[in-house]
């Protein structure tokens, strides 16, 4: 299929660099034929984003640290000029200091529990309040979590409790926004090798595990999350909200390891 996305404008949060998860979703956009403003976050990403955007075919509405309000009313004071109105906002975006990604939940500081949970889950929401307004068609909104927000997974701590409450937040928002047709729903991707994926403790572990144990015996690609990003966008889903899509190569329906899979 092709040309799902013509005519729809979207914005997106989270290109770090052509690892990115964002990066996948903006690449399948474009190749559907969306239109796509990038957003980064602080002069040391605006050069590696600047190139990526020239390389789709996408704009850039500027800088972008979800933590200072004034940035993000400006991108969206950006997009307003570029497009107008938009059809889709993706958030690709997570924080924890790296030292909490390690050893146990129950020694997370407060000032990192506050700072994990404001940057990893209330983003979305202070996006998901700008969106409403450039959205006056309806729209879709798609955020990104993990499987460590329904399960324990090792040294996922603070970021599984940081994701649990935006997938909650997923739902509220559907319930919200869906008499306006605004559609919100997540992508529980799985582990993926990013830059946010690095600082995760035995994170290759945890990539060998799945690979060994999933019911497709692989791990998945930000190309592949891409595609389920396109899905959530187009309006081939627009029935769909509030959901959890799992794109992960069926790792979440596994309850033990299979007696065949090698012992790692
Ligand atoms: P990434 O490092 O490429 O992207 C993370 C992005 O978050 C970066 O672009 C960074 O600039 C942005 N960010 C962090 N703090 C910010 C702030 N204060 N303001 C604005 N932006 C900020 O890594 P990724 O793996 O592509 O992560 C994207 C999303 O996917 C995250 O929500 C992550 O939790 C989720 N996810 C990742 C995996 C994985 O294994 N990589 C699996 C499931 C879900």
């Amino acid at each position: 299929a092709s040309g799902l996305l013509k005519g729809k404008r979207g914005l997106i949060f989270g290109v770090a660099n052509n690892r990115s998860i964002a990066y996948g979703i903006a690449k399948a956009a474009r190749a559907q034929g969306a239109e796509i403003a990038l957003t980064y976050q602080g002069e040391a990403l605006k050069k590696r984003v600047e190139p990526l955007a020239a390389e789709l075919g996408g704009h850039i509405v500027g800088h972008c640290d979800v933590t200072d309000p004034a940035t993000i009313d400006a991108v969206f004071a950006e997009t307003e000029k570029l497009f107008g109105s938009i059809d889709f906002l993706i958030h690709c975006i997570a924080f924890s200091d790296k030292d909490e990604l390690d050893g146990r939940y129950v020694d997370t500081t407060a000032d990192n529990f506050t700072k994990s949970m404001f940057i990893s889950c209330y983003s979305f929401t202070a996006l998901a309040q700008r969106a409403e307004k450039l959205m006056p068609n309806g729209g879709s909104l798609v955020t990104l979590t993990y499987y460590g927000a329904e399960k324990w997974m090792p040294h996922y701590n603070v970021m599984g409790v940081a994701k649990a409450a935006l997938e909650a937040s997923v739902r509220y928002l559907a319930a919200d926004l869906g008499p306006k047709n605004i559609r919100v729903n997540a992508i529980s991707a799985g582990p993926i090798k990013t830059l946010a994926a690095s600082g995760i403790g035995d994170f290759r572990y945890i990539l060998k595990w799945n690979e060994l144990n999933s019911p497709l015996r692989r791990t998945v690609t930000t190309d592949e999350v891409g595609d389920a990003g396109v899905y959530l966008i187009s309006d081939l889903s627009r029935g769909v909200t509030g959901e959890v899509q799992h794109v992960d190569a069926g790792y979440h329906i596994v309850g033990m390891k299979h007696p065949d899979a090698p012992d790692l």
